[in-house]
């Protein structure tokens, strides 16, 4: 893994408003600090410049890995991972309460793969909303 430099990660937090760019869990209420994602992983050539980087929190990070693509359920195409520099999040989810909503086949296999409404996480990011403090305020 490459090292990424202070003052590029400071760009990434700051660009993403502290905030996970897929589940929106704002950094200041996550027990864990958020990571620099690589949107397209090194593995896959992905480089470590702004355009290619993201926060995330670890969950979204673990369950992502090194995937940047997956199998739509619906259209049975291969389907790339939503893309937080390319896309805009509303034009592919919506919250349902705490519950990530899929709007389209990249919107769909972001859901599956990181894992974005597994039943602990919904729980957690539902006390959060009730709390106020979910989802964070994102720039549109
Ligand atoms: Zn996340």
């Amino acid at each position: 893994m490459t090292y990424i430099p202070e003052s590029l990660r400071r760009q990434v937090v700051e660009r993403a408003n502290g905030c996970c760019e897929y589940c929106l869990l704002p950094q200041d209420v996550s027990l864990y600090t958020h990571e620099v994602d690589h949107i397209i992983a090194e593995k896959h050539r992905g480089e470590t410049v702004l355009e290619n980087l993201c926060l995330a929190c670890l969950d979204c990070n673990r369950a992502k890995g090194s995937d940047f693509g997956s199998f739509d359920v619906e259209t049975g195409e291969i389907t790339l991972l939503y893309n937080p520099r390319q896309q805009a999040w509303d034009d592919h989810f919506r919250l349902e309460g705490s519950r990530i909503i899929p709007l389209s086949p990249e919107g769909r296999v972001t859901v599956f793969v990181l894992k974005l409404n597994d039943e602990i996480r919904v729980r957690a990011h539902q006390a959060l909303l009730e709390a106020g403090k979910y989802p964070a305020k994102r720039e549109s």
